[in-house]
C-alpha cells in the first residue's frame, strides 16, 4: 500500500510511518514542519520506501499529485497543543478547517480512502464519562479560545462524513485520546514531556490548577496500530472511532509519579490557569474514553500502559541528552 502521511514529521506522524514502513508500505510524508521535525524522520531517510516533502497541505497542485501516487491519505496535519491554541486562534483554525477541506476535495476527485486525525478535545465539557462516539459534544462560549480547536475539529469531522454521504468518498474518523510516547515535545503545553523535561532538570514541576483533573494516556504505538488496522478494514469506513486508553490518573498524581521514577528532586507547584493559559481558561476535569466500539470492530486494546509508557519517555529523553 502507499500511505500519504500529512504531518508526517510531527510526533503521531512519524511513529505511523514507522509503523508503515514495517509493514512493507510506501510512505510519503508531507509537513511543513511548523510543529513536526525533521529530527523526528531523519532514522527513517534511507529507507528506500519513505518518502518526504517539506511543504504545506494548502499547495494544492503538490497535495493533488501526492493524493494522485497513493491509495490511501493519513491527514494528521494540524495546530495541535493547548497553548499553541490560545496563544493564535487564528492559525488554528484556518489551519485545522482549510487543511481537512483541500485534503479532501483532492481525495475525492481520486476516491481515495483519507482517514482524519480528530481529537477527544471534542467531547468537551461533557461529564458523561466514559465518552462515546455517539455522545453529546458539549463546548464552552467562543470567547474562550480553548474551544476553537475542539470546534475546527468537529468540522473537519462533519466535512468527512458529509463527504461519504453525498459523494460516497470513503473516510474514516479517529478521536485520539491524549496520545504520548518519544519524541513528543512539551513545546506546545503537552503534559508529560513538560513534567519529564522539568524533572530532569531539577526546575519546578508545573502542575496547573488544584491538580485534580485527569487524563488518560495512550501510547503511540497502541494508537498507529490502531489506526493501522482501522485502514485496513472496510467495515470502518464512514465511523467515528476513539482510540485510547481507558486508566486515568490525576494530574497531580502524575506530577508525582514523574517526580520518583525520574529520581527528581523537583518541587511540584501549583500553577492557576489563568496564569498558565488566559484569564477564565477551562480545563475539563476527567476525559476517559469507551473504546468498546473500536474492540469490538479490530479487536483493539491497549498493550503499554503509564508506568512503561514513562520508562520509555524517560530514555528517550536521557538519550537525547548523552
Ligand atoms: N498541564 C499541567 N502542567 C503542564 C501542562 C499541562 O498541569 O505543564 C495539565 C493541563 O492543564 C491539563 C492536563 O495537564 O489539565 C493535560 O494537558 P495537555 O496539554 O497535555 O493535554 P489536554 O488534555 O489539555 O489536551
Amino acid at each position: 500500500m502507499r500511505v500519504l502521511i500529512t504531518g508526517g514529521a510531527g510526533f503521531v506522524g512519524s511513529h505511523l510511518s514507522e509503523a508503515l514502513l514495517a509493514r512493507g508500505d510506501d510512505v510519503f510524508v508531507l509537513d511543513n514542519l511548523s510543529t513536526g521535525s525533521i529530527d523526528n524522520i531523519l532514522h527513517l531517510r534511507d529507507d528506500p520506501k519513505f518518502h518526504y516533502t517539506i511543504d504545506s497541505v494548502t499547495n494544492e497542485p503538490l497535495l493533488a499529485e501526492l493524493i494522485d501516487r497513493c491509495d490511501v491519505v493519513v491527514h494528521l496535519a494540524a495546530a495541535v497543543g493547548v497553548r499553541l491554541i490560545v496563544e493564535s486562534p487564528v492559525h488554528t483554525i484556518e489551519t485545522n478547517v482549510h487543511g481537512t477541506e483541500v485534503v479532501l476535495k483532492h481525495a475525492n476527485t481520486k476516491k481515495k480512502l483519507v482517514m482524519i486525525a480528530s481529537t477527544s478535545e471534542v467531547y468537551g465539557k461533557s461529564a458523561d464519562v466514559p465518552f462515546r462516539e455517539d455522545a453529546d459534544l458539549v463546548l464552552g462560549p467562543t470567547s474562550k479560545h480553548r474551544w476553537a480547536y475542539a470546534c475546527s475539529k468537529m468540522i473537519d469531522e462533519f466535512l468527512a462524513l458529509a463527504y461519504w454521504k453525498e459523494r460516497r468518498l470513503p473516510v474514516i474518523i479517529v478521536r485520539l485520546f491524549n496520545t504520548v510516547g518519544p519524541r513528543q515535545t512539551g513545546q506546545y503545553g503537552m503534559v508529560i514531556p513538560s513534567f519529564v523535561r522539568q524533572a530532569l532538570a531539577g526546575q519546578p514541576i508545573t502542575v496547573f490548577g488544584d491538580g485534580s483533573q485527569s487524563r488518560s494516556f495512550t501510547y503511540v504505538g497502541d494508537v498507529v496500530r490502531a489506526m493501522v488496522a482501522l485502514i485496513n478494514d472496510p467495515r470502518a469506513i464512514g465511523q467515528v472511532f476513539n482510540i485510547g486508553n481507558e486508566n486515568e490518573i490525576t494530574i497531580g498524581a502524575l506530577a508525582e509519579k514523574i517526580k520518583a521514577v525520574a529520581g527528581s528532586t523537583s518541587e511540584i507547584v501549583r500553577i492557576p490557569y489563568d496564569q498558565a493559559y488566559e484569564a477564565g481558561f477551562e480545563d475539563m476535569p476527567r476525559r476517559v474514553p469507551d473504546i468498546s466500539k473500536i474492540t469490538a470492530l479490530i479487536g483493539y486494546a491497549p498493550t503499554v500502559e503509564l508506568d512503561e509508557i514513562l520508562g520509555r519517555i524517560l530514555e528517550h529523553f536521557r538519550l537525547q541528552q548523552a
